[in-house]
């Protein structure tokens, strides 16, 4: 009898793990029935969302950013377009709006989304005065209201944590600034970066560069500041403190898949209760996790989601054969930032070394640099793009990037001096 492994959510981490676990299971002739289920049969490679409002060469449409899904599904996996409403780890069943399916082994990979609802007044003035760039759809109504911008009190707001891409609001401010001064229109504009942080990002070291490479552009960083309200002209913190705003670009806050709640396999917030180490559920056996619906303390990234499908596929195949799933998930977490002006820093960390300065992915050669601006980090980010298409997303090796992370060519002194 076959074993049956169902694949849920067919986004980054969901295509990978199933195109993976099929591969492996051929090479090792194993009776292996992968199926992966889910409703985005066009795929958006969600990175390229940046870009739209800025309408950069090459993302001028939703349609620059996106491929249908059966088009990466490898042989071996049986994709099915459906939407997920429950799960039952008790009978191990998954029931679909058209079906039902039994499973051996579970993977979920349901992903987060934006819930605009969760700010009071936000859906009155979504696409009005406030706007977002987490949905195409969002960021094309950025995009016009960008281009009717004439200078005023630009907000750019991360509503409260976790959020997809943690650097991806700041990566927009960062080419906000460019953007207005091209127009002309810089010194017309106040931009001020409201976050929930104490600084532009949560680690330590790459805080203080990215804050202060926030504050070199003329950006006012408001830290320690989540959005309970957003009114006509203003948005409000929980503490009554108001910030004004002539447009206000927000990250709403997110949640994970209700059936995860629903299943007994969450956190209360859709994002499964996960084991960081083995990604294993910590509610249910037979089921692993990966990507952005996890509660694992690293980044929603699609970097993540890829290496942690490495995590999964191995353990499920352990599992299959009777042996205990192994706890080699590092957190390995790979991100470029853009910062404008043809230039990107590049991170690279896991759970336990946060992001420091040194070569990527080789050491002293690089070519990339780690914690610093440079036009080869640029290029890495737009080359990027079609890493995602032809090698990350059909679940290929990227050359020199383990899904653990390396130490080769960090600057890990740089910790020690910032104790
Ligand atoms: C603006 C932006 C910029 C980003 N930039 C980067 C970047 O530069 N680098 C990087 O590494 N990452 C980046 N990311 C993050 C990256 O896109 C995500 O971390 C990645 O897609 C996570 O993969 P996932 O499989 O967990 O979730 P997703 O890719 O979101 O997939 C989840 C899937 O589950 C499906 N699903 C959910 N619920 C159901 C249901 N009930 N029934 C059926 N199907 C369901 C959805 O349709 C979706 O296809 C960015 C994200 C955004 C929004």
């Amino acid at each position: 009898m076959a074993t049956e492994v169902l694949v849920l959510g067919d986004g980054t981490g969901g295509i990978v793990t199933a195109n993976l676990l099929a591969s492996k299971a051929r090479k090792k002739d194993l009776q292996v029935n992968v199926k992966l289920i889910g409703n985005s049969p066009m795929h958006t490679y969600q990175p390229g969302m940046l870009f739209l409002p800025f309408q950069k060469a090459g993302y001028r449409r939703p349609s620059d950013i996106q491929r249908p899904t059966a088009r990466y599904i490898k042989a071996g996996v049986e994709y099915i377009t459906d939407r997920i409403t429950a799960l039952d780890p008790e009978s191990r069943t998954v029931t679909t709006e058209a079906s039902e399916y039994h499973y051996d082994w579970l993977v979920l990979a349901l992903g987060a989304r934006t819930v605009l609802d969760d700010v009071e007044g936000l859906p009155d003035f979504w696409g009005k005065k406030a706007f977002g760039f987490y949905t195409p759809a969002s960021a094309m109504a950025l995009a016009a209201a960008l281009e009717r911008f004439q200078g005023g009190n630009l907000v750019i707001d991360v509503a409260e944590m976790p959020i997809k891409c943690p650097v991806a609001p700041l990566e927009f401010a960062f080419l906000a600034d460019e953007y207005l001064r091209k127009r002309g229109l810089r010194d017309k504009t106040r931009i001020t970066y409201v976050t929930p942080l104490n600084g532009a990002f949560t680690k330590p070291v790459c805080n203080d560069v990215l804050t202060h490479m926030l504050v070199e552009k003329g950006i006012e960083v408001v830290p320690n500041a989540s959005l309970a309200e957003v009114r006509e002209d203003a948005m409000y913190c929980p503490d009554g403190q108001e910030i004004p705003f002539d447009m206000l670009v927000t990250i709403p806050p997110h949640e994970g898949a209700d059936v995860v709640d629903e299943a007994g396999l969450g956190d209360g917030l859709g994002f499964g209760v996960t084991d960081k180490y083995t990604l294993k559920s910590r509610k249910a056996d037979r089921i692993f996790l990966l990507g952005d619906g996890t509660n694992v303390p690293t980044s929603k990234a699609g970097s993540v989601a890829h290496f942690q499908a490495d995590v999964v596929v191995h353990n499920l195949l352990r599992e299959m054969a009777g042996e205990d799933a192994e706890p080699i998930a590092d957190g390995h977490s790979n991100c470029f930032i853009e910062t404008g002006f043809n230039k990107a820093v590049l991170i690279d960390f896991n759970y336990d070394t946060q992001p420091v300065p040194g070569t990527f992915p080789l050491p002293v050669i690089g070519p990339m640099s780690l914690l610093k601006e440079t036009y080869a980090n640029h290029l890495g980010k737009l080359a990027f793009k079609q890493v995602y298409w032809h090698m990350l997303l059909p679940g290929r090796p990227i050359p020199l990037v383990g899904s653990r992370m390396s130490t080769s060519g960090k600057h890990l002194e740089a910790l020690e001096q910032h104790a």
